[in-house]
């Protein structure tokens, strides 16, 4: 089924509001099977809006709105779209009772304007709000549907998890499976390079690849009579994906990295420490991120300076004056160094160049990642060729933690 989602209120197109209805809508639609093909803003103007509902019915089965449900005289969306699809507005005795419940509770006198919310379209579903005033509803005609829900964003949320979800999978009878699987190591364009003779035939499942910044997802989706059936044919492209693209996958169920490593390494009862100098604190803030890190983290230096690197970690002067600070050598003993000073097992280390500058004759985004775990001790290069300060930073803690979990899955 195809969608248009149209976020309504001035405040959008001010740049004051930033439309994350629209992001959250989206991602939760194309979950469950539908194809979102427009985001609309438009501001609290009848004409406009009506113009804009009546075109969107037209290319597309369905129009989901928020915002504009208020009680104010330029709250439009209901009576617009009552107007659309030729209902019109009822006194529901449901949204009165609780609409006089969530006032008398708050020791409120309900205003006269409040009134009009208690009004909705006749033969709608109503979607009581559980987080505001604001009734949502669904409303039907001719194969075509409109959805209204409220603006601000946790009443959104809520209503759409509790009423809305519900209500478009009955609208179905294909059962939705996917699987989200993360990829590290590899940017987006090379990973779809390598997947194409997949994605070139693909019908269903379908694959969807998405970048974050550093990292690389892929959605695998397939809609079935049956959630078994659905859920083979997903399976059965995962193996195939695996075949190529498996040494970059890191989770086949949408865990984050962070998470991956913390598991992992209370799986195998393994102690980590980090010693960070360009990253400032991003590898231990991220690992202390996920919930029982405490169990397998207990320090995270940050030496950022040659003397705090040489007074915390006992990285040598000899080294730091013939390798210099950003070296392999550098990398290897401070890792070498919060191994000791710590007593965990794994000591992981960066120091590199985030940008935009970087030492004479040097490029901004190279840097190393050290680790020693056992009698084992190395030094990994990147270059990411950016001067790009938030970038490199981020990347460069990815990579620590992509060589932890390379580490603990026995790769190195
Ligand atoms: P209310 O019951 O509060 O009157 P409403 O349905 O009339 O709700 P609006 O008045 O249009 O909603 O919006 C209320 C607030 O919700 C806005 O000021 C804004 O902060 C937030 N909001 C509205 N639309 C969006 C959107 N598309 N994305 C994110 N936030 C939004």
């Amino acid at each position: 089924m195809d969608v248009t989602i149209i976020a309504v209120g001035t405040e959008l197109l001010f740049g004051q509001t930033v439309n994350t209805n629209a992001t959250y809508l989206s991602k939760n639609l194309n979950l469950m099977g539908f194809d979102v093909m427009y985001h609309h803003s438009v501001g609290d103007n009848p004409g406009r809006l009506k113009n804009l509902v009546e075109r969107s019915l037209e290319d597309t089965d369905m129009v989901i709105l928020t915002g504009g449900l208020g009680p104010t005289q330029d709250d439009l969306t209901k009576e617009i779209v009552s107007e659309v699809f030729g209902a019109e507005l009822v006194f529901d005795e449901s949204v009165y009772d609780e609409l006089k419940e969530y006032f008398d509770e708050r020791h409120r006198h309900m205003a006269e304007n409040n009134l009009k919310q208690v009004y909705v379209p006749e033969g709608a579903t109503i979607f009581h709000n559980g987080n505001g005033t604001a009734p949502g509803f669904a409303i039907e005609r001719n194969g075509k549907y409109g959805i209204c829900l409220p603006g601000p964003p946790r009443e959104m949320t809520y209503m759409f998890e509790t009423h809305v979800r519900g209500f478009l999978e009955g609208l179905t009878d294909k059962k939705m499976y996917y699987r989200i699987l993360r990829t590290i190591g590899i940017g987006e364009s090379d990973l779809e390079t390598i997947l194409l003779p997949i994605i070139d035939k693909q019908v269903d499942p379908t694959i969807a690849t998405y970048a974050k910044e550093g990292e690389c997802s892929f959605r695998i989706a397939s809609q079935r009579d049956t959630i078994e059936e659905a859920k083979a044919a997903v399976d059965a492209m995962i193996s195939d994906v695996d075949k190529i693209a498996g040494k970059y996958i890191y989770s086949y169920d949408d865990e984050e990295l962070k998470a991956v490593v913390v598991r992992k390494l209370k799986e195998r009862n393994l102690t980590i420490a980090s010693a960070e100098s360009c990253t400032g604190g991003m590898f231990a803030s991220n690992i202390t991120d996920v919930p029982g890190a405490s169990g397998v983290f207990g320090y995270g230096f940050v030496t950022y300076s040659e003397a705090a690197k040489a007074s915390e970690l006992d990285v040598s002067e000899d080294i730091l004056s013939n390798y210099s600070a950003v070296s392999p050598e550098t990398a290897v003993a401070m890792a070498e160094g919060v191994k000791r000073v710590s007593g965990a097992d794994i000591g992981i280390s960066v120091t590199g160049f985030a940008g935009p500058d970087a030492d004479p004759g040097r490029n901004a985004g190279e840097a190393y990642v050290g680790y020693a775990y056992g009698d084992k001790k190395e030094a990994v290069k990147f270059e990411t060729r950016r001067a790009d300060r938030s970038w490199n930073r981020n990347f460069f803690m990815l990579m620590m933690l992509m060589i932890v979990n390379e580490i603990l899955d026995g790769k190195r």
